[in-house]
């Protein structure tokens, strides 16, 4: 069969209404300063994470701000990655630009703000705290008013829904390939997670369970302030979906009793569960929006107790992220698109 001859283009713009396409001066200049992120989102479309190298270099962005400097029509200098901040070359670029008087866009994933050596850059914009965070801060600001803390610990066990769809997958895939004694997929942790606790993912994964402790500390930082410093913890990735759970431990300085603490932690978004009753679960946690737990004195030392807690992470970040657009909405002027 023959094919017909392609439209003539400009023939077709002008059955369309349109015009002649002329080619205007550019307004906008997009530059990938590199790769690297601090996150690794499953939905990245460069696949940007902390294990990428990939960096625009000194002599590059040279020929960035020449290019501005010689195409005033440039108004708008927009900046992407990986997170743009984390290129050596981005301070240079964006001071560059801004002296040229160019506007500049920092396409700035806003958690790369709170990582040790950004401190110089500020925002006025709003970060989702990491669940983790915001639970360890609930319950410990709360422990805090029942005595004088020593010393706080906490073992947080990860579900692999923290990575999005990708890493569910992966769990439910290696459990089956396990127990049909076929070949595991781990494209994302590069280890094995299924019937497995990981304190690390293999090397050719792209997230690293220290960033994200370092991530919860400085979350956990900047919601608890001064009131208490942050509890030593550690990220284990637990072979489970949903909810994480915690194994905080508090050395009171001072003997206290189990209902003070009890009574300490009771309070808006908390369950205290009975001892009689099942303890806080992945499963019972599940579609919860309150965080459940049990307490337990330590069986040696005065003043020591275990709490065990259980939380969904999915919907304790929704939570978050519904009452930070609640806030910021009052905070906004009417009837004007910002
Ligand atoms: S924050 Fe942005 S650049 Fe970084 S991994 Fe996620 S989507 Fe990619």
């Amino acid at each position: 069969m023959g094919q017909s001859p392609a439209p003539d283009f400009a023939a077709a713009l002008g059955a369309h209404g349109l015009g002649r396409l002329r080619r205007a001066a550019p307004t906008t200049l997009q530059v990938n300063v590199g790769k690297r992120c601090n996150q690794a989102c499953q939905h990245c479309h460069v696949d940007a994470g902390p294990n990428r190298t990939e960096v625009m270099t000194d002599s590059v962005a040279e020929r960035i701000v020449t290019l501005l400097e010689g195409h005033p029509s440039i108004e708008m200098l927009d900046v992407t990655g990986g997170a743009p901040e984390l290129a050596p070359c981005f301070r240079m670029l964006v001071s560059r630009a801004r002296r040229l008087g160019r506007r500049v866009i920092d396409r700035c994933n806003l958690t790369v703000l709170l990582e040790p050596g950004h401190e110089d850059l500020t925002t006025t914009a709003v970060v989702i705290a990491h669940p983790v965070a915001s639970v360890l801060a609930l319950l410990l600001l709360r422990a805090r008013t029942a005595g004088k803390i020593g010393t706080m610990a906490a073992t947080v066990f990860e579900p692999v829904s923290e990575q999005g769809k990708r890493g569910m997958d992966e769990l439910h895939q290696q459990t089956v390939n396990l127990l049909s004694f076929t070949a595991l997929p781990k494209e994302v942790f590069d280890e094995q997670v299924a019937f497995n606790m990981l304190g690390r993912f293999g090397e050719s994964s792209s997230i690293s369970l220290k960033n994200i402790e370092n991530r919860i500390a400085s979350h956990f930082e900047a919601i608890a302030g001064k009131s208490l410093p942050v509890p030593s913890l550690m990220l284990v990735q637990a072979p489970t979906f949903h909810a994480h759970t915690f194994s905080i431990y508090i050395q009171f300085e001072g003997e206290i009793d189990a209902s003070a603490l009890g009574k300490a932690l009771s309070g808006d978004h908390v369950t205290i569960l009975d001892p009689a009753e099942d303890g806080p679960s992945n499963v019972s946690a599940a579609g919860q929006g309150n965080v459940l737990v049990s307490v337990r004195p330590d069986a040696r030392n005065a003043g020591g107790f275990w709490i065990w807690a259980a939380a969904d992470n999915l919907k304790i970040a929704a939570m978050s992220a519904v009452e930070c657009a609640a806030t910021l909405s009052t905070m906004r002027p009417l009837g004007k698109v910002q």
